[in-house]
């Protein structure tokens, strides 16, 4: 077996874009950072401070995690070979080690119980794992009717943390592209929003991030991430004093063809920029193509809609 390359395999490796962009470590403690800056001056100031809160939380429970990855080594393989997700989310919230997770979180409040915070906090402690994990099932299928709303940010802190906190323990990371653009290859939930990040190997390329685990991977650009279509896509940014035109470091890609959008974030405009922080900071411009008639299909496991 020789390890020369062919000539056309260089080519093919160089113009290749890495499929994957791995969160780092410590992805939370940078998305609180980023939460508590964008707050000042935000109208969901209190709002986008509790998140900030939650993801501390978050971070702690990453850097200390309450249980390990709940997959073992042969069925990753077996799931990757068959090009599905090692994650799965639909599976692994039903088998549930991520209660521990939440349980873990919820040890760190202990607020009043006639706060508002205090109020969902206490209706989380008296609910059984039974419960639990039904809002979980819930929350991750898109069933927000089923969530009670002020639930919505702790049950999700406690699922993005878990299965970030599992996704950065896979040994390898050869995924496949899922069966949808727009769902994660490593665990297949929905994508958040789009990032076209400008450093490196990764510069110019967009990329997916996950609602869920917080994975990355490549879409090419100019492409609606629900109907494949690159018909008329329209790119709608918030009017804002501080940015010339085209430089705007938050557009929505458009597609009249399905009526769908999805936010997307240009790090060469705003390198701070961080996928859920800025989503939430920015539900203004969701509201206007909402009023458009687009719909959102990108869920933020931080807030339930309607809730902004
Ligand atoms: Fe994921
Ligand atoms: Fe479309």
């Amino acid at each position: 077996m020789s390890s020369i390359l062919e000539p056309g395999q260089i080519e093919a490796s160089a113009v290749m874009p890495p499929f994957l962009h791995l969160p780092p470590a410590n992805l939370f403690a940078l998305r609180a950072a980023r939460l508590e800056r964008l707050a000042e001056g935000n109208p969901l100031r209190r709002y986008l401070l509790l998140v900030a809160r939650l993801c501390r939380i978050q971070q702690q429970l990453v850097d200390n995690p309450p249980s390990a990855l709940p997959v073992a080594e042969d069925r990753q393989r077996l799931c990757i070979s068959h090009g599905l997700p090692p994650l799965a989310a639909d599976s692994l919230v039903r088998e549930g080690a991520w209660l521990a997770w939440l349980q873990a979180l919820l040890g760190h409040f202990d607020e009043p119980a006639d706060s508002p915070l205090g109020t969902a906090v206490q209706l989380l402690r008296r609910s059984d794992d039974n419960q639990r994990k039904g809002w979980g099932i819930a929350l991750l299928s898109g069933q927000y009717d089923a969530v009670p709303a002020a639930l919505v940010p702790f049950m999700g802190a406690a699922l993005q943390a878990a299965w970030s906190s599992w996704l950065l323990a896979l040994p390898g990371t050869e995924l496949k592209p899922a069966a949808s653009l727009a769902q994660c290859p490593a665990c297949g939930s929905p994508a958040m929003a789009g990032v076209v990040r400008n450093r490196g190997k990764h510069n110019g390329l967009r990329y997916l991030a996950c609602s869920l685990c917080a994975c990355e991977w490549h879409v090419v650009r100019v492409k609606c991430v629900y109907c494949e279509s690159s018909k008329g896509l329209r790119y709608t940014t918030l009017d804002d004093d501080r940015h010339s035109p085209g430089k705007a470091p938050l557009r929505a890609e458009c597609c009249p063809g399905c009526n769908s959008y999805l936010k997307q974030h240009y790090l060469e405009n705003d390198a701070a920029a961080e996928p859920l922080a800025d989503d939430l900071a920015t539900l203004a411009l969701d509201m206007c193509l909402d009023q458009e008639g687009f719909h959102r299909l990108a869920p933020n496991l931080m807030l339930a809609p309607g809730q902004g």
